[in-house]
């Protein structure tokens, strides 16, 4: 069954009409082109052959649902007991309209696609309804033909009649087989046949009972349903595939036996697969696009096989279940075995109204047609009715229902796939007589290149036969020449020697010819000398030339290498006079440093002097200078970065300037004044013996008073690390308690954010915790509440004073408890401390963790307080620090405290911890 977005394709939908509704409007089947494959079936051949209407339908491939009536004649009985009354329908079949009457006077008229009467034969059903659908699936479609009603009204009789003993009576499925058989060529095609029974949403395969609960799976590429565990049984003919009907009905005879059910109560499906080979020219026909190609693009092309699958579903009985249980079914079994019929009817009207959502999941019947009924399919209803009047209703439900499959929209799709492996055989061939081709034509080839490579040869050695010759001629000629030119020369040579003789001759006529030889020999001898003596002049000149040459080489590497060492010796010297240029100008730098500090050495020992002249004098003094500005930023800088050097300087500066004085500068109006007061007194504070002198120069005051006079954090901050400092000391802590010390600890603790403020304010608050007679005021002073204020900030340094704190105050609490001074419940639990306890108990820090345990074991020591630490989960803590603490002392302490304590040991007790 097709979801809705596959069959939107805007077609016409035949609308119903009933003289009940005024509408009568009336449009046949509308045909459309196929938008998949363009494949389109020229029924002709199946015009004739029946007087129905349904060839001018099947030229198109999409539509909707076709839906015929049947109408059966009345049986024996209704025949006896009706006869006096008139059937409850009445049909028009030339019109294709059905009247259901109503009452006597008045009917509702429907339209169908086909109305078959009670005379109509099984040969024009089946033409009207299935033939057009079994041709479908010739063509590669999917197609379902379904018969829908009252139990006893003939669906079996129209779809399953085997025909045995009278051929006229043969149903659909046999003669669809039939048809089917008529156009596949056995050698190509294969028929294969699966045989179903759905009952109580089970797929029972009627072909082989023993596989009875078959699941359907569907191809999430192709969408195409199967059903993998069921027989698939290829048939070849006719009578084995009667065969198997006749088997399968006994199988749906004899399972309905064993359950106990009626066949009217479940559906039994025939599926036929057909897989048809299609002529090549069929293709080219039908599609009309391959005409033009080359044969070799056809050749390439694979043939076509094409898919159809025929689902004939004869539906369970259509009426309603008795949910009584009259039929000894529960109503669970009711609804179950209505499921699928429902179903179907469900997603027919939803693919009726084009509803977004076909619930196509909802039953196995409509998933096992989800391929196969109205969408891509082609879909034949039969609806079935019988003429009795008593059965009025059912018929009109039924009828109801054929009216609304009328609108389902088909839109067909074709189901053609290439036979690869045909076309593999095909090429097989193919490439055979290439390679043979290929060889032949390699052959001839080699043949021609041992003939060229032959004729190639025989032309290089004539070539280099002439080029021979003709070299051996040019070398005679030359040599001819060359003799010519040597005896030419000698010739000429020989002349040459007569003239030279005359000229002797000439010359001994001239001197004495006595020496007429021995003058030429000694004019040759005395030349020859010369030449000698030359030469050896020439050679010594060459010597010292030599010699010179080298003498110039070595001066000119020597100037070179002085040349180099100059450079080397020029760089070096620039090096030093940046070194030099340097040194000065760090020098002068360091002169202006000296010359600065000099400066600021005359000044502060100026200011020494007036101070000391003024303290002389009992006046008091402004230190502005001394603490402010005139600290040069190099000073400064020390006095941030060298605690000792300040502590020393602080202590110089004390002993120099004065306590009162410092004190005064609290209240400068520069601020880094009185910063750096603050800080002087600060350090001065962190000493025990210069603590009382501060108290005692009002420092105390002083301090406190900057808490709320100062705005700044960083004042704050110091002026509360100096009353921590303070508060150690029990007479300081009264007075800090006096002097209402404790709300302006709270105030400060409550406005600050920087955790070392509030670690300072925190240790001034634990410190003074720590005093049994500070107790009562330090809480109602808002100390307490303060302390835990505090925690908002999760910095473990302040937690860790918080804890102290806590622990201080537990501990006096008890003292005070145990001394009869205290009754009542730790203020600690009343102020809400117990669960941040409890929670911290276990800190990983652990100062905050030890403090923790100590409160809990001091607050435990009461057993006041037992009640609440249960309920508030210490006495979990308890058990925990008894067990596991690392510390003896605070380990045994817990485990005295919880035996000493009635109140833990019954709980433990009932927690059977103890
Ligand atoms: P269904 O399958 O809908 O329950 P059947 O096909 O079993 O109904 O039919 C019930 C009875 O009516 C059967 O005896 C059958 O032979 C008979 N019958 C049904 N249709 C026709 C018809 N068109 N002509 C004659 N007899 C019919
Ligand atoms: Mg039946």
């Amino acid at each position: 069954m097709a979801n809705n977005h596959s069959y939107k394709n805007g077609g016409l939908k035949t609308k119903s009409i009933s003289s009940s509704s005024s509408s009568s409007s009336y449009s046949g089947y509308k045909s459309k082109q196929s938008v998949t494959s363009g494949v389109r079936r020229n029924s002709t051949g199946s015009s004739g052959n029946s007087a129905g209407g349904h060839q001018k339908d099947t030229p198109g491939v999409s539509g909707r649902v076709r839906v015929a009536v049947r109408l059966r004649p009345r049986n024996s009985e209704e025949q006896s007991t009706d006869a006096d009354f008139a059937d409850c329908v009445e049909l028009q079949p030339e019109l294709k309209r059905l009247k259901l009457r109503r009452n006597n006077w008045d009917s509702d008229t429907f339209e169908f696609d086909e109305v078959l009467t009670e005379f109509a034969s099984q040969k024009r059903v089946y033409e009207v309804v299935a033939k057009p659908v079994v041709e479908s699936v010739l063509d590669g479609y999917n197609g379902t033909v379904m018969a829908y009603g009252q139990t006893g009204t003939g669906k079996t009789y129209t779809l399953g009649r085997l025909g045995d003993e009278d051929t006229s009576a043969r149903g659909i499925m046999v003669r669809a087989m039939e048809d089917i058989f008529a156009e596949i060529s056995p050698e190509t095609d294969l028929i294969s046949v699966s045989y179903l029974q759905l009952y109580m949403e089970t797929i029972q395969d009627l072909l082989d009972p023993t596989n009875d609960n078959l699941s359907i799976t569907e191809d999430p590429k192709s969408g195409d349903i199967s059903l993998p565990g069921a027989s698939l049984i290829e048939v070849r003919d006719q009578p084995s595939f009667v065969e198997l009907l006749r088997l399968g009905e006994a199988h749906r005879f004899a399972a309905n036996t064993k359950l106990n059910t009626e066949s009217s109560r479940s559906h039994a499906i025939l599926m036929v697969h057909v897989k048809k080979s299609v002529k090549e020219r069929d293709v080219g026909a039908s599609s009309g696009e391959h005409g033009s190609k080359s044969h070799m693009s056809r050749t390439m092309k694979p043939p076509v096989v094409r898919k159809g699958k025929l689902i004939v579903v004869d539906l369970a009985g259509s009426e309603r279940i008795d949910k009584s249980g009259s039929e000894g079914h529960t109503l669970e079994e009711a609804k179950s075995i209505n499921l699928s019929l429902s179903a179907l009817g469900k997603c027919i009207n939803a693919l009726a109204e084009n509803s977004s959502h076909v619930p196509v999941r909802d039953s196995k019947l409509t998933r096992l047609l989800r391929d196969s009924f109205g969408g891509t399919a082609r879909t034949s209803l039969v609806i079935t009715i019988g003429p009795s009047p008593r059965h009025r209703g059912e018929t009109s439900s039924t009828i109801m229902f054929g009216q609304r499959a009328m609108k389902v929209e088909n839109m067909l799709k074709i189901k053609e796939e290439f036979d690869y492996k045909s076309l593999a055989r095909k090429l097989d061939v193919q490439v055979e007589s290439l390679i043979a081709e290929h060889e032949r034509q390699q052959k001839a080839y080699q043949d021609e290149v041992e003939k060229i490579g032959l004729e190639a040869k025989k032309q290089i050695s004539e070539a280099e036969k002439l080029y021979a010759d003709t070299l051996e001629k040019e070398r005679l000629k030359y040599q001819r020449d060359c003799t010519e030119s040597i005896k030419k020369l000698e010739a000429q040579l020989a002349v040459n020697q007569e003239k030279q003789g005359d000229g002797r001759v000439k010359v001994g006529f001239k001197d004495e010819s006595f020496h007429k030889k021995s003058n030429g020999e000694a004019q040759g001898a005395s030349a020859s000398a010369e030449l000698i003596e030359v030469k050896k002049l020439l050679q010594n000149e060459i010597l010292l030339r030599k010699a010179a040459d080298e003498e110039i080489g070595n001066l000119r590497n020597q100037v070179m290498q002085w040349k180099r060492s100059e450079a080397a010796g020029s760089a070096e010297n620039l090096k030093l006079r940046k070194m030099l240029e340097d040194e000065i100008h760090q020098r002068e730098k360091l002169e202006e440093e000296i010359s600065m500090l000099q400066n600021q050495l005359l000044q502060i020992s100026f200011d020494a002097d007036e101070t000391r002249k003024q303290l002389e004098s009992g006046h008091s003094i402004d230190m502005t200078g001394e603490m402010g500005s005139l600290i040069s930023p190099v000073r400064q800088q020390q006095m941030k970065y060298s605690g000792e050097q300040e502590k020393g300087s602080v202590a110089k500066l004390f002993e120099q300037v004065g306590l009162q004085k410092i004190l005064s500068l609290l209240e400068a109006e520069d601020p880094d004044v009185r910063i750096h007061a603050v800080k002087v007194i600060a350090n001065l504070a962190a000493e025990a013996t210069n603590q009382e002198k501060i108290v005692e120069a009002g420092g105390l005051t002083s301090l406190l008073a900057l808490l709320t006079s100062s705005e700044d954090e960083n004042i704050h901050r110091v002026a509360a690390g100096a009353i921590a400092n303070l508060a150690m000391n029990e007479t300081n802590q009264e007075l800090i308690m006096a002097q209402g010390g404790i709300s302006l600890l709270a105030m400060t603790a409550e406005n600050a954010d920087d955790p070392q403020t509030l670690r300072m304010v925190a240790g001034a608050v634990a410190n003074l915790c720590g005093n049994d007679k500070l107790q009562v005021m330090l809480r109602a002073e808002g100390g307490i509440r303060a302390l835990l204020g505090m925690v908002r900030c999760r910095h473990p340094d302040v937690l860790a004073q918080v804890a102290r704190g806590i622990a201080n105050f537990a501990k006096c609490e008890s003292r005070a408890s145990t001394q009869g001074i205290k009754s009542g419940k730790s203020h600690l639990i009343e102020d809400g401390a117990l669960p941040w306890i409890v929670k911290n108990a276990n800190n990983e820090a652990s100062p905050i963790r030890r403090h923790i345990e100590l409160a809990l074991c001091h607050m435990a020591q009461h057993e006041v307080n037992a009640k609440e630490m249960i309920s508030g989960g210490a006495l979990w803590e308890l058990v925990r620090i008894s067990r596991d603490c690392s510390r003896d002392d605070i380990r045994i302490l817990a485990r005295r405290t919880l035996s000493s304590s009635p109140t833990f040991q019954v709980e433990l007790k009932r927690l059977r911890l103890n």
